[in-house]
């Protein structure tokens, strides 16, 4: 089952064969990215954002504490995230202005004092402002689309997608390793709008694609309608992995919280490669609240770390600290050498989508 078409992809989502769809996206996993299990830290530098999204916690109008840390605490975690053995730190912000001219000053400060790959996602940006995060040394940038419905989008975020996808493709032609990724059981969201998602993804050929249900947050206007279903959450992660083949795929901080972060491994077991440790120091972690219940609100990030990885090993993958950079540009650069490459183009011009048959 190396190309579905939509009808089979829609069947899937609805729970044609579960056990089928899971092993076969297991099958691809190891096969495409291997038996490892890539951790990457996450520092959640500021809740502070200028944004009104209706299923978010830290939205503009939601009444929380707001913070913001400063870049001596910020790069202070991203070297402690270094000493507790990860190659990757992930700094999250909500979307605002605070931090634009702060972010390549901590972007450079990192790089330069540690051997860390930098992961921005601070949502969306002018070209100009992500060429130069980009030339102080960003190596990869996370914007999530959410979803392919451009009104439902519209109607959640208050914002257009059109902005939304022009922002990653600027991010592409920066030279970024690109993350997107959608929110599965939105309200208004229907199962061919999912189908239309993973196709996103598969086209698009991002490097990580990051898939959480809709967890509904008190004292957002999506408070009363019920959440994500879980299944279908996973059905998404499945059909994305045996489409996209080897993206970066997390087992996400938001499925995990549904699932419970005891049963991360049945995520991986479902197509996911990486899962993501919190080091924002705690005063701060529990008010990044997009939505409630989150896991690693208190654990402190030692033992989780050492928990993820015994379950990790206990599901018989391999928990890894390395920077774990892109397979599809390892495999493009491989492609490349072979002239491959070439060949993929041209036959991508005459419209036919190799990108899925590779
Ligand atoms: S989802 Fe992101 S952009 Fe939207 S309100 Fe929340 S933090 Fe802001």
């Amino acid at each position: 089952m190396e190309t579905l078409l939509p009808s089979e992809i829609r069947d899937y989502l609805l729970g044609v064969d579960d056990e089928e769809l899971f092993r076969i996206a297991d099958k691809v996993r190891e096969r495409y990215t291997g038996k490892k299990i890539y951790l990457r830290a996450i520092v959640e530098f500021s809740n502070v954002c200028r944004n009104d999204c209706k299923y978010c916690g830290i939205r503009r109008s939601a009444n929380v504490r707001r913070y913001a840390m400063s870049v001596e605490e910020i790069v202070k975690c991203a070297h402690y995230a270094e000493d507790l053995g990860y190659g990757t730190v992930v700094l999250q912000s909500g979307e605002n202005t605070l931090y634009d001219s702060k972010i390549p000053e901590i972007v450079r400060e990192i790089k330069e004092t540690t051997k860390l790959a930098v992961v921005l996602s601070v949502g969306e940006k002018s070209f100009e402002q992500y060429l130069e995060y980009r030339l102080a040394g960003a190596d990869r940038y996370l914007l999530k689309h959410e979803t392919s419905n451009s009104e439902l989008f519209y109607r959640l975020t208050g914002r257009s997608l059109e902005r939304r996808l022009e922002c990653l493709q600027n991010l592409m032609v920066l030279g970024y390793e690109v993350g997107s990724g959608n929110i599965v059981g939105l309200p208004g969201q229907s199962v061919d709008d999912l189908v239309k998602d993973v196709l996103m993804f598969a086209e698009w050929d991002f490097d990580m694609l990051g898939i959480g249900p809709f967890i509904p947050c008190p004292g957002t206007p999506l408070e009363r309608f019920p959440p994500g279903d879980v299944m279908l959450t996973l059905r998404t992660i499945a059909l994305s992995r045996i489409l996209t083949k080897n993206a970066h795929i997390p087992a996400t901080t938001a499925v995990r919280t549904v699932l419970g972060e005891d049963k991360a491994h049945l995520v991986f077991r479902c197509g996911a490669n990486v899962v993501m440790g919190n080091v924002t120091p705690e005063k701060y972690r529990r008010l990044y609240r997009i939505y409630p219940g989150k896991v690693c609100f208190f654990q402190d990030p030692e033992s989780w770390l050492n928990e993820i990885k015994e379950q990790i090993r206990g599901a018989g993958l391999k928990p890894s600290g390395e920077k774990g950079e892109s397979l599809k540009r390892k495999q493009k650069a491989t492609n490349l050498e072979k002239g491959l490459y070439r060949d993929t183009r041209e036959a991508e011009l005459k419209g036919q989508d190799t990108r899925q048959q590779t």
